[in-house]
């Protein structure tokens, strides 16, 4: 294998957005994904006409105003709906248009299971097929349930720091109809963690509804229950449902976080960033993502390890 530069752990929306960055600064990375397809949990499903989308599919406005949407020409991808802006033709349309712009390595379908230095002093991943890598730098683009388990052996005390990360397990439903529905505002049922209701004939068929039920519950206790709570809304059952399991889980910010996130940073050795969603400010409001802000957060990683490399 020959000696890489920067190492990618994590395809989802930071990892390429580092990629991006560093390919804008001509430095050489390889991205690792465990999954067979990148994006991360933003993945978008099609079915009769209806476009759906588990995470980010509505994020906060300030997404039009980000350097790396307009370098991946999508300025006019974005559309007004009520709380955020959602992509026209589906949030894989962000993850499509970044990935067209990337030119590096990708080892797709392996995970990496471990994280330690050599005596050189670079880093070196160990993959769950036994592959050893080695890089100068490392971006870790993971939620800290994935990164925790990277350190042990390595470095534990960031392990025992991640260790604590909570997540309420939140199950997407996707329900798509093929006339106009009417939702009560303020009456929702407890489980219900938040329900977006898409103005008319954004991302349906003609004449169509598409609504996000997010509910507080594991995938399958879920979906038993959606039929009951789409009842206590008074709706019909959808002519399309979709589940989004991936990943299951969003996480429970403390008041604190923002000063463990602190902590976390000062535990990392020089050269090695974590970045993600799991170590930023909470989104703006339950089920709008900060989708922004995980762009920034990739162009932040790749700075900090273009700096670092420039001072070795
Ligand atoms: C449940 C849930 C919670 C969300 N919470 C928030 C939130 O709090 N704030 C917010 O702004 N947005 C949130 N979002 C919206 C949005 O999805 C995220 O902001 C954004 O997509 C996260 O991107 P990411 O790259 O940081 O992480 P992810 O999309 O999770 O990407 C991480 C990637 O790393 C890969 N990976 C994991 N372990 C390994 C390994 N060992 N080796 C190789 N690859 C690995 C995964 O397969 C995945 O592709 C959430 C979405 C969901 C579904």
């Amino acid at each position: 294998m020959p000696p890489r530069t920067v190492v990618i752990v994590g395809g989802g929306l930071t990892g390429l957005s580092a990629a991006r960055a560093l390919e804008q600064q001509r430095i050489p990375y390889t991205l690792i994904e465990v999954q067979r397809q990148p994006g991360g949990s933003l993945q978008t499903v099609r079915q009769a006409g209806f476009v759906m989308d588990g995470a980010g599919l509505l994020s906060d406005a300030s997404l039009r105003e980000s350097p790396l949407l307009a370098d991946a020409g999508l300025a006019e991808a974005l559309t007004a709906a009520p709380g955020g802006v959602l992509f026209r033709h589906g949030t894989d349309t962000l993850v499509a248009a970044l990935l067209a712009r990337l030119t590096g390595p990708r080892l797709m379908r392996m995970a990496v299971s471990s994280t330690g230095e050599l005596e050189n002093g670079r880093f070196a991943l160990c993959l769950e097929n036994g592959l050893l890598l080695d890089a100068r730098a490392l971006i870790l683009a993971l939620p800290a349930r994935y990164a925790a388990r990277l350190f042990y052996g390595y470095r534990s005390a960031i392990t025992e720091h991640l260790l604590p990360w909570q997540y309420e397990i939140i199950t997407r439903f996707s329900c798509g109809y093929t006339g106009p529905v009417t939702v009560p505002a303020d009456s929702l049922p407890a489980e219900v963690a938040w329900l977006h209701h898409l103005p008319p004939g954004e991302r349906t068929p003609p004449g169509g509804t598409l609504l996000q039920i997010a509910l507080r519950a594991a995938p399958d206790e879920a979906a038993a229950r959606l039929p009951e709570v789409l009842r206590a809304l008074d709706l019909p059952p959808p002519a399309v449902t979709a589940r989004h399991v991936w990943p299951e889980a969003d996480l429970i910010f403390p008041p604190d976080h923002m000063a463990r996130v602190a902590a976390l940073h000062a535990l990392l050795p020089p050269g090695m960033v974590l970045a993600g969603s799991d170590y930023a400010a909470p989104p703006p409001r339950p089920g709008v993502a900060h989708l922004a802000q995980r762009l920034a957060d990739g162009v932040a990683a790749a700075r900090q390890v273009q700096a670092f490399l420039a001072a070795r």
